[in-house]
């Protein structure tokens, strides 16, 4: 079942990366390949992790000399380097490093994607584009039918996940906050919000490694078969 499960997101991630539905955010990781330096993905990135996580870790958008540049979701840049020297210590991630696709990451039990796919100018998708990209989370969520809770990084990722479980009104957005859905796809789902791990959350301390620690435990423990 896992084989059948990986061909079928290693499927759904060929199609993400062929997506060209937003003609803003094309020129714009376009533009972030031009302005950098050395080989550029500059496609949508599809998640990435374990066919079989409990764990759905949503971050807002792609990163344009992250994601963007490598092509994998949370890798080579200063979020990254936070995020996943938190999933580590989570006991989610293998390593504490995510430098470039093939770095020998490997995460069990989770998965993580963004929201919005490409990078959007000032990291301001807009409401047309969020609601594009929102079809290629409904499709990489019902292609791990075992995550049992989304840890959502940031306000965007929190409402992207709200929308996606039918949740109206959406449960306000706050650090730490959790809800379970009633209805829509997946009822029983936690929803659970952090700040982002964004260097300007964590240089202000908005965000500190034991913030981070503490909601990432929270996820694991709720995401349990076994509470
Ligand atoms: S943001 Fe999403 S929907 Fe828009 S082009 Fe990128 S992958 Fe496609």
């Amino acid at each position: 079942m896992t084989a059948d499960r990986a061909a079928e997101l290693a499927d759904l991630a060929a199609r993400i990366a062929d997506c060209t539905a937003c003609p803003r955010l094309v020129a714009s990781r376009q533009a972030a390949a031009a302005a950098g330096t050395g080989p550029y993905w500059a496609r949508p990135v599809p998640g990435v992790g374990d066919p079989a996580a409990r764990v759905h870790v949503l971050g807002l958008a792609t990163a344009p000399h992250g994601g963007n540049r490598t092509g994998q979701a949370f890798t080579g840049n200063p979020t990254a380097d936070t995020l996943v020297a938190a999933l580590h210590r989570a006991g989610l991630a293998n390593r504490p490093t995510s430098e470039h696709a093939g770095d020998g990451l490997r995460l069990g039990g989770a998965w993580m994607a963004s929201a919005v796919r490409c990078p959007p100018p000032d990291h301001r998708p807009t409401r047309t584009e969020r609601a594009t990209c929102a079809g290629w989370l409904t499709a990489e969520l019902a292609a791990l039918p075992d995550v049992a809770v989304v840890q959502c990084l940031g306000r965007l990722a929190w409402e992207a996940a709200c929308d996606w479980a039918g949740e109206r009104p959406r449960p306000r957005f706050a650090h730490g906050a959790e809800h379970v859905v009633t209805a829509g796809p997946r009822p029983g789902l936690r929803l659970l919000a952090s700040y982002h791990p964004s260097p300007q959350n964590t240089r202000s301390r908005r965000l500190t490694p034991a913030m981070l620690d503490a909601v990432l435990a929270r996820a694991v423990t709720a995401s349990s078969p076994h509470p």
